[in-house]
């Protein structure tokens, strides 16, 4: 799965797994452009791109704000010449049940992760079209396809996702640009460590392979989706979550 002379753009690429599906992609050979709304947090993964040997450029970016978005296709660009792959990973919750949901809380939420991902992947389209090449992965979640309590702003902006990796996928696909989502189960990160050891216990009663996932399972299944071995998969939503929904 050589991903030699690729760039690639990789959104919230800081920490969890954003950062392990850069470390993948810049192993494999592509140069990564790592993203994170703070330069610290990008600057970090992007350095530990170049110890290991590969290259990476790291950009401060919010993916909510549509001149922002600009000037990171820009810059990466200007750095490598191209954008091959899309990965948009970045997201954020602001939980709580509906009738206690803040508007500020659903618009930061569909701002961020379904605004955002609309933002890069309408910019990295222009240059994919123009290049009839392109592979573009959007991490959605599955409780975008179950739904959960609790968390009807982050489910919404989820499932809005896929809708989203469906329709662009059909947009796109005469100009050989594959888009793809992939659906988490629940995965060991800052985002989940929050969870109380009894939340954790239910959760895992809740799911066949009896664990919670890692980083790197779902850096695997994005992986195959930007390689060659996909290159005739496009619209797909691919499930990563230990059987935990069929
Ligand atoms: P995480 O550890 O909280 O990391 C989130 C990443 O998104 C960070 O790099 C963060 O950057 C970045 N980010 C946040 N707001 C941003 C913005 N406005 N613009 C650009 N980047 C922003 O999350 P994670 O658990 O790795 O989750 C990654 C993705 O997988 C998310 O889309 C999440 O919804 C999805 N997912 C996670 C799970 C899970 O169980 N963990 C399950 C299903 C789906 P900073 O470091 O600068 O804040």
């Amino acid at each position: 799965m050589s991903l030699n002379g690729q760039v690639a753009v990789v959104t919230g690429a800081s920490r969890g797994i954003g950062r392990a599906i850069a470390m993948k992609l810049a192993a494999q050979g592509a140069a990564v452009v790592v993203t994170a709304t703070s330069e610290a947090g990008a600057a970090k993964t992007a350095e530990e791109i170049v110890a290991a040997g590969g290259k990476a450029l790291a950009v401060k970016v919010d993916v909510s704000v549509v001149a922002e978005v600009e000037g990171l296709f820009k810059q990466a660009v200007e750095a490598f010449g191209k954008v091959d792959i899309l990965v948009n990973n970045a997201g954020i919750t602001k939980d709580g049940l509906l009738l206690r949901m803040k508007e500020e809380d659903w618009d930061a939420v569909l701002d961020v992760n379904l605004k955002g991902c609309f933002n890069c992947t309408r910019e990295a389209a222009k240059l994919m079209s123009k290049a009839r090449y392109g592979r573009i992965v959007n991490v959605s979640s599955v409780v975008g396809e179950m739904g959960n309590p609790g968390q009807a702003n982050y489910c919404a902006s989820k499932a809005g996702m896929i809708g989203l990796t469906k329709s662009v996928a059909k947009e796109l696909a005469r100009r050989n640009v594959t888009v793809n989502a992939v659906t988490p189960g629940f995965i060991e990160t800052d985002m989940t460590a929050e969870l109380s050891e009894k939340t954790r216990e239910a959760l895992q009663e809740q799911i066949p392979m009896g664990r919670l996932g890692s980083s790197d399972d779902i850096a695997g299944a994005v992986l195959f989706l930007v390689s060659d071995a996909a290159a005739y998969v496009t619209g797909h939503v691919l499930s990563v979550n230990g059987g935990m929904y069929m």
